[in-house]
């Protein structure tokens, strides 16, 4: 089927535009025409009407072919226009084309009208589709949400969108033939023009950095600026896109104020701690000694009270000082060196050896590894730890330990369980057990100040790892310590030597 062509033809000459008409025919289009001769004619023409092509006599009696050019292209319409005329002189085909005219044709060489109306068809599909592509270019632009721009080399703006100028607080107009220099804060404009230059000379393709413009109200801007150069085998502009981070800064600053504020008054709580121990230990001592001066003198039965009086005296003696030790694990910390776990738990077990024999418990030891710490800390860590294993054990059974360690997540932590055979936890108080002056059992029984595990808390937190625990009750516990390692290791640590009994 032929294709529909909305054809208007300026001809004076009936024959003449039917010889045209023809010459579509065979070429494969169902011409729809109309033949007009007068700019009143083509006025009315363009108005009533669309069209697809134009073709049109060089000249016409009151009339002409450049005249009803200006006429198409006054009207705002982008349509093929061709010319075609009876002679022709180069001359006049060079104006015509200078004109706008699409093409130029001679009446008697009608073969090239079909090859060249369709020529025309398709640059008007083509100009109508890079029309559209700018448009959507520019509405992208324009309604982006960070501010993109193109400066010069130097510095001037050569094109901002609407966010670029919403940052800065000035039109479009004021800051066109401006530099980014002249906004940008004193502060951050040397650091930034240092790498402008190096974006210039292409030793860079782009750069990025967080700085301050200076608002047109005098108020700083904070943004997030990312410039790339766009070259044109010289360089030729640069392509700037900000994105307001304003919000973020001061998030970040009042953290940052937080945070100060935080460490001051952690600080002075364990100052205050420690001055608070260190002042109540005396009068207690002084209670101690003259209960003991006192013991002698009095009844059997005020001899009973004031042992009593002594064991509190004691008991409130071990809880301050385990006070202090809480409140001197960051104050006192010391800094970070690698440990080998090994050789600490020897020493750890050395310490414990009255325990261990009282009760007649085992450990079992695995090789261990090395992690990144404290060594005290860690020491008391696993004291504290080991400690109560061999202290919660059940009547009857002796205590067997199993202390074990093994690298985590690709090496970047190192995870210590120590697995006891004991009284076991309930499983809703494995939280509180790590509180302060928490204890599940009794202190008749089991000597102790509930302070043990939040001590490890404390240390394994100021260490950035975890510690947590899992039980079965009247079987035994696990308790599990992850210390991140600083320097990771990517093989895991062979187990060299069997494990060591104790
Ligand atoms: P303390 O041993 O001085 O009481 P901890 O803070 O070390 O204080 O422990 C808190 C409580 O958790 C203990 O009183 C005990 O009831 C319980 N607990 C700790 N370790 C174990 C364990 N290995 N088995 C059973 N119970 C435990």
């Amino acid at each position: 089927m032929n294709k529909p062509l909305h054809t208007l033809i300026i001809e004076d000459s009936e024959p003449d535009a039917e010889l045209e008409v023809l010459a579509l025919k065979q070429g494969g289009f169902d011409p729809v025409f109309q033949r007009v001769e007068t700019a009143a004619e083509l006025h009315k023409a363009l108005t009533s009407a669309s069209w697809d092509i134009i073709l049109s006599d060089y000249a016409l009696p009151g009339f002409s072919g450049p005249e009803a050019l200006e006429i198409v292209q006054s009207s705002g319409l982008d349509l093929p226009f061709i010319m075609i005329s009876g002679t022709i002189g180069e001359e006049v085909a060079v104006t015509s084309l200078k004109a706008g005219a699409h093409d130029f044709l001679v009446k008697g060489q009608l073969t090239r009208l079909v090859p060249a109306v369709n020529r025309e068809l398709e640059e008007v599909q083509r100009r109508q589709a890079a029309r559209l592509l700018e448009k959507k270019f520019l509405i992208t632009f324009e309604q982006a949400a960070v501010g993109i721009a193109h400066v010069n080399a130097s510095g001037q703006w050569l094109l901002l969108n609407q966010k670029y100028c919403q940052i800065l607080g000035y039109s479009s107009s004021e800051l066109l033939g401006h530099a980014f220099q002249e906004v940008t804060y004193s502060e951050d404009l040397e650091a930034e023009l240092s790498q402008f230059q190096r974006l210039k000379e292409g030793k860079i393709p782009a750069y990025s950095i967080e700085k301050r413009y200076i608002r047109k109200d005098g108020s700083l801007i904070w943004v997030n600026l990312t410039v790339s150069g766009v070259w044109n085998t010289a360089f030729d502009y640069a392509l700037a896109v900000a994105e307001d981070i304003t919000q973020r800064k001061a998030m970040e600053q009042s953290l940052k104020e937080y945070t100060q504020r935080l460490e001051q008054s952690n600080q002075e709580l364990e100052q205050f701690a420690t001055i608070a121990s260190h002042d109540l230990q005396e009068p207690l001592r002084k209670i101690l000694v003259f209960s003991e001066m006192l013991a002698g003198t009095v009844s059997p039965e005020g001899a009973d009270y004031l042992q009593r009086l002594q064991v509190a005296v004691r008991r409130m003696q071990n809880l301050i000082s385990d006070l202090l030790n809480l409140s001197r694990i960051n104050r006192k910390g010391q800094p970070f060196k690698p440990i080998h776990l090994d050789p600490l738990l020897q020493m750890v077990l050395d310490d414990l050896h009255v325990a261990l024999e009282e009760t007649q418990g085992q450990v079992i030891v695995e090789p261990l590894g090395i992690v990144e710490g404290d060594k005290s800390q860690i020491h008391q860590l696993l004291q504290n730890i080991i400690g109560n294993a061999l202290k919660y054990h059940r009547e009857h059974v002796p205590p067997v330990i199993k202390v074990s360690g093994q690298l985590m997540e690709a090496g970047k932590t190192y995870q210590i369980t120590v697995e006891d055979n004991g009284l076991g936890i309930k499983e809703e108080y494995y939280g509180r057990i790590f509180e302060p002056f928490q204890r599940l059992h009794g202190v008749s029984l089991y000597p102790g100040t509930g302070m043990g595990l939040t001590i490890c808390k404390k240390i394994v937190e100021r260490h950035n790892g975890s510690i947590s625990v899992t039980s079965q009750v009247g079987q035994g516990s696990q308790f599990r310590i992850i210390l991140p390692l600083v320097n990771p290791v990517t093989a895991p640590v062979a187990n060299l030597s069997p494990p060591i009994f104790k």
